[in-house]
């Protein structure tokens, strides 16, 4: 019998040039980076610059300078949403095409007026389905939505576990195409991911809820669904979510970075769980990382969130 040939892993690193690459950002990159080669995979580079109001100029060629400086290699060219406007033109065709997506008139502020929650849950309000069946008289399409299915979306998430979402009560159809004439970044995502084939996805349990939308995409567009890996989040040391100050290691900015970068990484460890021998303190960032992908447990990542703890 012919052993069966199992695929290569393929990872992803994914970050927003929004703000300088954060801890929270460093222990995602990490975790990815040490999981996806400890499978023997490739670690892809693509800069989610797709939402360009919200782009800072300068800060994805920082966050290139700063996991370099720390060691990280990726594997083929860094992909960049902003060139990749035709391929989600594509994907946002074959939706509509199939007329699982549609054209939609309103406006946030007359969402809010007519949806029936008093309150908005975690994923703002319900989409009350008011283009659903058409454009009301006079008005004119602003965004595409996908129409969802009144099904739960489950997946196995490979540290937080069984994870279900039911879109129509949570949800409602989604934004695919925004009324600024951007590309929403769950479409961004899929398409992405199926055209990398990336099979693993690591990334901050604060996308856990978009994942179940990720999915419906997929299924959609006939992708295959990756494996996803929710990694805790990093908090304040009172454990609440830590302010853009806290947050930004600004890791490239400083010339301390070249000096110390490698106590960042080994802190880092430390807060996935993994318990590096004192003497790695002293080694290059090359050298921890090797040390990290040969001895890297999944099972030792905390699944809740936590404090970053300088002992270096
Ligand atoms: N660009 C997103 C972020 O920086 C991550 C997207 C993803 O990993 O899917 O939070």
């Amino acid at each position: 019998m012919t052993p069966a040939i199992l695929p290569t892993t393929i990872g992803r690193f994914a970050p927003s040039p929004t703000g300088p690459l954060h801890l929270g950002s460093l222990v995602t990159a990490l975790g990815s980076y040490l999981l996806t080669r400890q499978g023997g995979g490739r670690w892809l580079l693509r800069i989610e610059d797709l939402d360009t109001p919200r782009v800072i100029p300068g800060v994805a060629d920082d966050m290139l300078r700063t996991l370099e400086t720390l060691g990280f290699q990726w594997d083929g060219e860094v992909l960049w949403q902003s060139r990749r406007s035709e391929a989600y033109a594509a994907a946002l065709d074959r939706l509509l095409q199939s007329g699982v997506a549609y054209p939609c008139g309103c406006s946030r502020a007359e969402i809010t007026r007519i949806a029936t929650a008093p309150h908005p849950g975690d994923e703002g309000q319900v989409y009350p389905g008011l283009c659903r069946e058409g454009l009301a008289p006079g008005k004119s399409a602003r965004s595409v939505r996908v129409r969802v299915a009144d099904e739960p979306i489950c997946f196995q998430d490979g540290l937080m576990g069984p994870v279900c979402q039911d879109l129509a009560a949570t949800v409602g159809d989604f934004v695919v195409k925004r009324a600024d004439g951007l590309f929403a970044y769950h479409l961004a995502v899929v398409v992405d991911d199926a055209a990398s084939g990336v099979n693993q996805v690591i990334r901050g349990s604060d996308l856990l809820s978009s994942t179940p939308r990720q999915i419906y995409l997929q299924r959609l567009l006939g992708y295959p669904e990756p494996d996803y890996f929710h990694f805790p989040l990093v908090t304040d040391p009172d454990g609440a979510k830590l302010s853009k100050r806290d947050n930004a290691v600004s890791l490239a900015s400083s010339r301390n970075l070249e000096r110390e970068g490698h106590l960042l990484l080994f802190d880092s460890l430390r807060f996935l769980g993994q318990n590096p021998p004192l003497f790695l303190r002293d080694a290059c960032c090359v050298e921890i990382l090797s040390w990290a992908v040969e001895h890297f447990s999944l099972a030792a990542v905390p699944r809740v969130q936590g404090p970053f703890l300088h002992h270096s």
